[in-house]
């Protein structure tokens, strides 16, 4: 198997200009950015869009004969590094979750009116959009079974249902939301996807949820999380995106190479907490040596560096054999590389929080809002468990069972081994 990570000079100038531009306009105003005045920020926001435009570097995740950039998922996993040094540069670069993903739906399953719509405006930049598939009362780990149901009647779909922790609903302008039309289906033929605009009568937007993240979320701002109730929300036919039953194949669409631009973000935020681990270590000092000189903080640093760098490799091979064999080839080690990231993600901030101490666990400092943003990670877009459970299975069909004795059992291969050895002097010319 040939491996190369390299990429042509040309998209190292893309990524070099990328770096330059989140350092130095993006994150310097990090710190105060939920305090700017909406509309301000509206303007400034769309300009510094228009610069990354002018670079050809925006919506960059989808490919280009589905109407994207297309850069691949190696560079795409190179540039989601460097966004994520700065995790609000997604929004900048017009590859924020939950869009990318629904955009990646649209892309593949939406009819040319319905792109027309919702998918073009959407990657324009123009109107944002939300995806809804958990429930309350339906683990969400497992989407086979959902209580959100969508009747047909006459020229229109009925639906009824309630969901949570949907990102960006109380603030989009429409949500793709995931229903049972088919229950003779399942495991995998049961659901479908829905566009319901905002607005739309019968979808109840009761609150937004907080979280680790947002203890005191207050209602309609973006990255919310919010819970939704269905009472009769009655639909156009149009806006049934496939074909009925079609909503699961679909709904992998969104994940497959969002989980390498997920990974690679919070591998760029796991560098950029490394550099402040760093930074720390050479500064302060204690019992008469610097905080770097004590070999139990040499062990935190030297662990996450090797820690990145491998999560960095298992990334890069992934996106580059994704690139080679498609999605479907690669989804247990789409599953390992997210169930494995997470980890190191959460491993890394957390030490980098021990090493700063008090400052650490501050928010003088910002990485306790990555690490309670990050806790997500290891429950979002399907728990690890499941991921790493996905891993072992197809793992496992490469084994065959075995009568009696292991195949490595010692005393059993003794025969075989003395045999060996015999046809091995013979072959040597020994007596
Ligand atoms: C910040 C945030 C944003 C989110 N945004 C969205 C969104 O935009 N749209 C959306 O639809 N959903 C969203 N979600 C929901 C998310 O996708 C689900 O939380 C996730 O899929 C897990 O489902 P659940 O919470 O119902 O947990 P459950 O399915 O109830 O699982 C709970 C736990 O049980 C264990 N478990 C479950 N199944 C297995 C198994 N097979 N083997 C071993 N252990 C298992 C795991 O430990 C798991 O963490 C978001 C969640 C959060 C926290």
């Amino acid at each position: 198997m040939a491996w190369d990570f390299e990429t042509d000079p040309a998209f190292e100038e893309k990524l070099a200009w990328m770096r330059e531009f989140i350092e130095t306009e993006l994150i310097p105003i990090e710190s105060i950015l939920n305090e700017l005045p909406a509309d301000e920020w509206a303007v400034v926001k769309r300009h510094l869009q228009d610069r990354v435009k002018a670079e050809g570097l925006w919506g960059a995740f989808l490919d280009p004969k589905l109407g994207g950039a297309g850069f691949g998922q190696l560079k795409l996993a190179l540039m989601s590094e460097i966004i994520g040094r700065c995790m609000f540069s997604m929004v900048i670069f017009g590859v924020q979750a939950p869009d990318s993903g629904n955009m990646e739906l649209l892309a593949h399953g939406a009819t040319d009116a319905q792109k027309e719509r919702w998918l073009w405006p959407n990657l324009r930049g123009e109107i944002s959009s939300a995806f809804a598939l958990t429930e309350p009362f339906h683990a969400g780990a497992d989407p086979t079974v959902i209580g959100t149901t969508a009747v047909r009647d006459g020229e229109e779909w009925v639906l009824n249902g309630h969901k949570w922790f949907i990102t960006n609903a109380s603030v989009a302008d429409f949500l793709l939301v995931f229903a049972e039309t088919n229950p003779e289906g399942r495991p995998h033929k049961h659901a479908s996807v829905f566009v319901v605009p905002a607005e739309t009568p019968g979808m109840d937007i009761v609150r937004d949820i907080g979280t680790m993240s947002h203890p005191t979320a207050e209602y309609g701002r973006p990255g919310n999380h919010a819970e939704i109730v269905f009472r009769d929300c009655r639909l156009p036919a149009d806006h049934l995106i496939g074909a009925p039953g079609d909503g699961f194949v679909l709904a992998q669409q969104r994940l497959g190479g969002g989980r390498i631009h997920h990974a690679m973000r919070w591998l760029g935020q796991s560098q950029r907490s490394l550099d402040i681990m760093c930074e720390r270590a050479v500064s302060r000092t204690s019992h008469g040596r610097l905080l770097g000189q004590h070999q139990m903080i040499q062990d935190y640093i030297a662990l996450s560096h090797m820690e990145i760098q491998a999560a960095r490799l298992l990334t890069f091979q992934t996106a580059w054999k994704m690139d080679k064999y498609g999605a479907s080839r690669v989804r247990a080690e789409l599953g390992m590389v997210k169930a494995h990231v997470s980890k190191v993600a959460l491993a890394v901030l957390d030490r980098t929080i021990q090493v700063c101490g008090a400052l650490g666990y501050s928010t003088d400092l910002p990485v306790e809002s990555w690490y309670r943003t990050m806790r997500f990670g290891p429950i979002g877009d399907g728990p690890d468990e499941l991921h790493k459970s996905v891993l072992a299975r197809t793992l496992l069909k490469g084994y065959k069972p075995v009568d009696g004795w292991p195949t490595e059992h010692v005393p059993s291969r003794r025969p075989a081994a003395e045999a060996k050895w015999a046809e091995l002097r013979a072959d040597a010319g020994l007596r």
